[in-house]
């Protein structure tokens, strides 16, 4: 072992700051009961900051329902349900009512996405991923996938599933002006490396994607088209972006706590019979089984309001956005694709290396009460991931708390109020509070209707 390298039992991954913290206080615990006191005050402390005090701009983050929050802490979570839904397809007895639950949301998924299939035991979208990769590739396959920098998420890359299975990652050539495909480029180096499976949606998502004419491309050679749409799911199913299996995707995965503001999750969706085997056997048994019965209600709970509201709700998300980019835009910020509209989902992207950086710019904000992350945008490099030079702004949140565009260029002033330094940040901190006091109520539900 090198001398400057850390000994094997000193490594740790979390802040070693914050373990410690937790540690000293435990240690203080006069009995189990008292450590049990202090995550629940942990818990209330989140509930009471994050929850009602913040402008939470997070992008991968919804607002769930009471109602869907209720059924998450439902007495079906502590039940068994491992297999398919039916008496005979189960390993355990007494699942009656839980094959009802399952059932009713599976076929709410299905009318929500319009396809003839839906699995709802994945646990996460990074799941989802996997069982995409697992059910239609061969470990050594070429795959096509989009580079971090231009929004790509690792779970498409080497460090996630696609690399777990082994695949060849190449890169989506994409436009770093216009944020979108580079389609000519993409047909040049899609003929040589021929893809099995190309990987499109990103976590970063500002324009649709030209997925008919990429489909077209590779079915020269047989190749598929899978959209990971974790960010975009809600507005797909309200109809405010395209819809990748009406338009040549094979499948479409997607995170139910993203836009689509259910319980965190994944959902994986197709229409081609052929491909219900290879999907279901890479879920059951491969990669769920306590699949979280719960969590599924609540899943069904939150398809059943996407139905009603879900439209109206997401249109809302994007106008909200646009409104934002432009406000910000209008005082000076650079926004990426401020010249075709800044947006057409929930996201808008900063660069904001004039004020420091991503990290820096987060970090202030937050201080303020105002909750967003840094991001990698084209001019960084994948490597660059901790110090990157943009910001990622969602307005799923504000979005549901029953916010318009007019709050937009409230949330604008405040976030520049912060990049400017115009006033001490508890100063700024005090009219987030304020703002935000005004609205509590989850709008877009059937609660309190
Ligand atoms: C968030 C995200 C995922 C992972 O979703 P989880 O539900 O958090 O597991 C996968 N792909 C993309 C593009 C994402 O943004």
């Amino acid at each position: 072992m090198a001398a400057n390298q850390t000994p094997a039992q000193a490594f740790e991954v979390h802040d070693a700051s914050v373990l410690k913290w937790a540690r000293d206080v435990l240690d203080r615990c006069s009995s189990p009961r008292v450590m049990q006191t202090e995550v629940i005050q942990a818990v209330e402390r989140n509930a009471v900051w994050r929850g009602e005090e913040c402008l939470n701009l997070l992008a991968p983050e919804a607002p769930t329902s009471p109602t869907v929050r209720r059924l998450l802490a439902s007495e079906v979570g502590t039940r068994a349900a491992e297999g398919h839904i039916g008496p005979t397809e189960r390993w355990f007895a007494g699942t009656k009512y839980i094959d009802e639950i399952e059932a009713l949301c599976v076929e709410l998924l299905k009318e929500v996405f319009q396809c003839k299939y839906a699995d709802h035991r994945l646990v996460a979208s990074m799941l989802g991923n996997m069982t995409v990769y697992a059910a239609l590739t061969k470990p050594g396959d070429p795959v096509m996938t989009i580079a971090q920098p231009f929004g790509g998420h690792s779970s498409n890359r080497i460090d996630g599933p696609a690399g777990i299975r082994g695949l060849h990652i190449h890169d989506v050539p994409m436009d770093p002006v216009e944020l979108e495909v580079d389609l000519e480029a993409f047909a040049q180096a899609a003929r040589q490396v021929q893809p099995r499976l190309v990987a499109l949606g990103a976590s970063m998502t500002l324009f649709p994607f030209p997925i008919r004419e990429m489909a077209d491309i590779v079915s020269e050679w047989g190749g598929k088209i899978f959209f990971d749409g974790a960010h975009q799911l809600g507005l797909i199913a309200g109809g405010q972006f395209q819809n990748p299996l009406k338009e040549g995707a094979c499948v479409l995965t997607g995170s139910a706590g993203k836009t689509f503001s259910g319980p965190q999750s994944g959902i994986i969706v197709w229409d081609d019979p052929e491909l219900t085997k290879p999907i279901t056997d890479a879920v059951f048994p491969a990669l769920a089984a306590t699949h979280q019965v719960n969590r599924v209600a609540a899943l069904a709970a939150a398809a059943a309001e996407f139905l009603a509201f879900g439209k109206e709700y997401m249109a809302q998300i994007v106008s909200n956005a646009q409104a934002l980019g432009k406000a910000l835009s209008e005082r000076g910020i650079t926004v990426l694709g401020a010249h075709k509209g800044f947006t057409r989902t929930h996201q808008i992207i900063l660069d904001v290396r004039a004020f420091g950086g991503g990290l820096e710019v987060a970090q202030e904000l937050a201080k303020a009460n105002i909750i967003t992350n840094k991001n990698l945008i084209p001019c960084d490099k994948s490597t660059d991931w901790d110090h990157p030079s943009g910001l990622r702004i969602g307005t799923t949140e504000v979005t549901r708390l029953g916010m318009k565009e007019a709050e937009m260029e409230s949330i604008a002033e405040l976030i520049v109020t912060v990049l400017e330094k115009r006033e001490p940040l508890e100063v700024t901190r005090k009219r987030v509070v304020e703002m935000r006091s005004a609205y509590q109520k989850i709008h877009y539900c059937f609660d309190g209707q």
